[in-house]
């Protein structure tokens, strides 16, 4: 394609180079796994969108290699619109080597109305801020465009997003899934300005590769895939390394040469960063015993250590479930009854067919007392998953919250500054943390676990597609989450045992 496409225009919007990469250098692009399941997410969205108004048409036409026939969905496309269909999916239109797709365009008496479908989630009147919905806005306004220009009266355009409020009933219903804002005020200001960036972006593209500074388009509306192509030759551990320092900032700074943590020593850092800063440049460790003491004298026998794998799906798939929300299927968990004690293992993983969370939070019930003392690491998490169980399942709700209640975070004595090594780089993850605490034994290292699954991300994708692999992958699969999720508490429990040392 010569042109510009709907991502095309807007990868332009966001940074020049963005586009000019995207074109020009994909392969330099960062795509994760996670990014991939999101993808995937988006695709069963737009499915069920398409369902939104009853029936519909869809253009669609490949070439024999597979790759979309642009020129013959146009031609689909035209033709139904002549023939008076009401509704049409992946609506295609081609301008001067321009094309753009609507997610549904759909007839309005003379004329017709586009309706952007997207697989974020709508949050509210209040979060509808123009800034907030600047990104479809410009996506909507440059398909009136190119609608536009090809003949097309457009009368109204819409966003449709998942609507965060909706709870799954017995059955899907996609009004109810669904939330539509007109989006005609805020498309008629971008409107104004597409001819003039159509152009600006073909001359980017007509040109070498451009120079843009490292700035909040990087990540803002999205994180850029180019970041690690843009700011190669960065050492680690760097200025956007600094704990919690924000992302503007961490610009300015790279972009005045204060890059590495020696550029850094004279800049106005807080408390942590600039423990950070010293730590790394002086090669030193702070260990504090007597405060990781009082924290340890917190932790009381019997002890467990709880970890929670969750999947998230864009449609509800259980139902009294809502878009996105967190599905705990899996836990791990392990527990010391008493002092110098046996450390003993179980754990739960969902099948992956049926709603886990009954049988999860019903074995949880089982396999952990009321009023003893739980650990989690950064237990908001646990926390939050634990109470939203209780909510689902009033007759658990005592047990579960009780649970809750008792959850002793073992972040603490990082984030409050009791131990902080160099080698954690500025996290606080326990992915950061053990292996600056563990740096010898393999058996703790997650890129040495054998299986698929080597993080959450990585979990939260393989668990739902073990329903359709074949029983050899499927068993390998849930080997390799019980794992993974098995070492994510053994993890605690090593943390816990420096702990233990330190403050000797
Ligand atoms: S990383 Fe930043 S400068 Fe580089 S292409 Fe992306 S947005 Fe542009």
């Amino acid at each position: 394609m010569k042109g510009l496409s709907k991502s095309r225009y807007t990868a332009f919007c966001q940074c020049p180079k963005n586009l000019w990469l995207k074109v020009f250098k994909p392969e330099e692009a960062t795509v994760d796994e996670a990014l991939q399941a999101r993808f995937e997410q988006g695709n069963k969205v737009g499915d069920e969108a398409m369902k939104l108004f009853g029936e519909y048409k869809e253009a669609h036409a490949e070439k024999p290699d597979g790759s979309l026939d642009l020129a013959a969905m146009v031609e689909q496309t035209q033709q139904w619109m002549q023939q008076g269909v009401e509704n049409i999916c992946e609506a295609s239109f081609a301008l001067d080597g321009h094309y753009c797709a609507v997610d549904i365009l759909r007839k309005n008496g003379d004329g017709w109305d586009i309706y952007e479908v997207k697989s974020s989630t709508y949050k509210g009147d209040k979060e509808d801020t123009p800034k907030h919905l600047l990104v479809y806005t410009r996506d909507i306004a440059y398909q009136k465009w190119v609608l536009t220009q090809c003949g097309v009266k457009v009368k109204s355009c819409y966003l449709v997003r998942l609507n965060k409020f909706y709870v799954l009933g017995k059955e899907l219903d996609p009004k109810g899934l669904f939330h539509i804002k007109n989006m005609d005020d805020l498309v008629e200001n971008e409107y104004a300005k597409v001819k003039a960036n159509v152009s600006l972006a073909l001359k980017t593209l007509a040109g070498n590769e451009p120079d843009e500074p490292i700035a909040i388009h990087c990540h803002e509306p999205y994180d850029c895939s180019f970041f690690q192509y843009c700011t190669k030759g960065m050492e680690e551990p760097n200025v956007f390394n600094l704990y919690r320092m924000n992302f503007k900032k961490k610009c300015e700074l790279y972009n005045q040469g204060k890059i590495n943590f020696e550029d850094l020593v004279n800049e106005k850092l807080n408390e942590i960063q600039q423990m950070q800063v010293s730590t790394f440049l002086n090669n030193t460790q702070l260990v504090t015993p007597k405060e990781i003491g009082e924290f340890l004298k917190t932790l009381t026998y019997p002890l467990y250590f709880l970890d929670f794998e969750t999947m998230q799906t864009a449609i509800p798939e259980y139902e009294g479930t809502s878009p996105y929300q967190q599905i705990t299927f899996q836990y791990s968990l392990h527990w010391i009854e008493e002092e110098g004690g046996e450390l003993h293992h179980t754990d739960y993983l969902g099948d992956s067919v049926s709603d886990p969370r009954r049988k999860l939070a019903e074995k949880l019930c089982r396999d952990i007392p009321k009023g003893v003392c739980s650990t989690a690491y950064n237990k908001g998490f646990e926390c939050g998953r634990l109470r939203e169980l209780a909510k689902a399942y009033p007759d658990l709700a005592e047990h579960l919250n009780d649970i809750a209640d008792h959850i002793i975070d073992l972040i603490e004595p990082f984030r409050k500054k009791m131990v902080y090594l160099p080698e954690m780089n500025g996290s606080f993850s326990i992915k950061h943390v053990l292996p600056a605490l563990q740096p010898d034994d393999p058996e703790l290292n997650y890129k040495n676990l054998a299986g698929s699954v080597h993080n959450g991300g990585e979990a939260m994708t393989i668990y739902p597609r073990i329903a359709k692999m074949s029983q050899a992958e499927a068993d390998a699969a849930r080997q390799s989450l019980l794992e993974y999720c098995k070492l994510d508490t053994l993890a605690m429990v090593k943390v816990w045992e420096k702990l233990k040392e330190m403050a000797e």
